[in-house]
């Protein structure tokens, strides 16, 4: 049995075992911190980013989704402070030459002391931390790591360079002439492409405030510390919605949205207590208010989603850069004056959610290792316990034996059923390990077709999460599927 310590190691190797994810290009040793999404992960993938696209569109009538490009003028990065301000504090060991985030390397320090039970000096260290970093004084820092005597993993010295920023933007050359100005940025994070497009989206859409755009999209980020599967990647997707408000209101709608985006994790079937919110200390250069939302991973609390209000910060800036107006004309009266608010730069309230560690979040919510055993027999299995709307396989169609006219039956029920939802159909080995298969790939159904089936028309079901069988007709599997989902 997996213990909390090593079950992630256990998740990774399931993943690859089981066709969900596999290390990019693994033939010449991959590349780090890039994955694949192999066939039933890029599945489960899908039906998660399926799930966000209809709960953020579909029910909210004010909201609507866009596709934006990758690439964007590089103005854009000017304007939103990431060429500027996207970087991260680095420290580097002079005799290994590692190279490490700060805040990573400070929080491991405190890790470790609470480890030993030392957690007074640990909530101390990490309350400096704070300071430190949210005044950006990598002195202090540098400071602070020397009095806590911390050394590198490699080379074991505590021999350091100065701190530094690190720029987090990958870049490349567009065009076929190679100089200054033909260089562009892979987009750090989706949301610019929602700024620019702002003005285009509220005309053509007849867009009244408040009202928010979405988009799912890759966004790239030169991640210096990147070793914990998809939890960090540097090419990774992102869901995000941008939510424009009346200047004044942004308080309310960001808890409103804390509170919604809570309610959408809690509907994954994973409980309250696995989930916290995390208030930021040192906010952003955009943000006059921003939390996480954390999921208690086997690696500990970490960020699956931020909640950011970022003011009218973008927009402005996007209007100052590019000298057009971004601005909205609220004809809706305002009480105090008797008069319409007229025109001005909306606030914006941001929820922003990775998708790979969505993934993650549910893969480690599903996945259980069980012992079975009895008195005579050992006996395991690991089951993926996925809500069945985010399995890649919905339903298994399995006839007993390859022979006596069963696969023909079992194939007419995968006719009626495929167009539904993802079925799967298998004859090879026996019963019980087709079913074993199934667990732990999440499949919540399997049906049997044995020979009673020719005789009356009913197959066996079986249930996933209690192994539970039991006889039913035909005819109801599309219903008990259906409404599962
Ligand atoms: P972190 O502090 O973990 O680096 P962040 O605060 O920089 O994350 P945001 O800029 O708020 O992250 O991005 C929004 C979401 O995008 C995060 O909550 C996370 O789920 C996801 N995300 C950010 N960076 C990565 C990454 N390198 N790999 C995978 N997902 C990421």
């Amino acid at each position: 049995m997996a213990t909390d310590i090593n079950r992630f190691a256990a998740i990774i190797a399931h993943c690859k075992e089981y066709g969900f994810i596999f290390p990019s290009s693994e033939i010449y040793d991959g590349l780090a911190a890039v994955y694949d999404y192999g066939q039933w992960g890029s599945e489960l993938k899908k039906n998660i980013k399926d799930y966000w696209w209809k709960s953020m569109t579909q029910l909210h009538e004010n909201i609507v989704g866009i596709d934006a490009a990758i690439f964007m003028h590089p103005t854009t990065w000017k304007a939103s402070g990431h060429v500027d301000n996207f970087s991260d504090p680095m420290i580097d060991n002079k005799d290994s030459n590692k190279r490490y985030r700060v805040d990573h390397l400070l929080e491991a320090k405190a890790d470790s002391l609470e480890k030993e039970g030392h957690e007074d000096q640990a909530e101390i260290l990490l309350k400096e931390m704070d300071t430190l970093l949210a005044a950006n004084d990598f002195d202090g820092l540098k400071r602070l790591i020397e009095q806590y005597k911390i050394t590198c993993t490699v080379s074991g010295t505590g021999n350091w360079t100065e701190v530094r920023q690190f720029n987090l933007m990958f870049s490349t050359q567009i065009g076929s002439v190679s100089d200054e100005a033909s260089e562009i940025y892979l987009r750090p994070e989706t949301a610019q492409g929602i700024f620019v497009n702002f003005l285009n989206v509220q005309k053509t859409g007849r867009m009244k405030i408040p009202f928010g755009i979405a988009q799912i999209g890759k966004a790239f980020r030169n991640e210096i510390v990147a070793r914990q599967f998809i939890f960090r990647m540097r090419e990774f997707e992102q869901m995000e919605m941008q939510f424009f408000v009346r200047p004044g209101t942004q308080k309310e709608w960001y808890e409103r949205w804390k509170e919604q985006r809570m309610q959408w994790h809690l509907s994954l079937g994973i409980p309250a207590d696995k989930y916290r919110f995390h208030d930021h200390v040192k906010l952003a250069h955009y943000a006059d208010a921003a939390c996480d939302i954390e999921y208690n991973f086997p690696i500990g609390f970490k960020e699956v989603e931020g909640i950011h209000s970022r003011t009218d910060f973008d927009l402005k800036s996007h209007q100052e850069y590019s000298k057009k107006k971004m601005q909205y004309f609220d004809n809706d009266i305002d009480e105090a004056t008797g008069k319409p608010y007229g025109n001005y730069i909306p606030y914006v309230i941001e929820t922003s959610i990775g998708l790979d560690r969505t993934v993650l979040m549910v893969l480690s919510e599903a996945y259980e290792e069980q012992d079975l055993s009895t008195e005579d027999r050992k006996d395991s299995r690991v089951v993926l316990k996925f809500p069945p709307k985010l399995a890649p396989i919905k339903l298994a169609i399995l006839p007993l034996v390859k022979k006596d006219g069963l696969p023909e039956i079992a194939r007419s029920i995968m006719d009626t059923c495929k167009p539904h939802f993802r079925c799967f159909y298998e004859e090879k080995d026996t019963i019980g390990k087709r079913y074993r298969r199934m667990d732990a790939i999440g499949t919540p159904f399997c049906i049997t077709v044995d020979h009673q089936t020719k005789e009356d028309n009913t197959v066996t079901i079986r249930y996933r999460d209690t192994m539970l069988q039991e006889r039913i007709a035909i005819s109801e599997i599309l219903t008990i599927v259906q409404s599962a989902l």
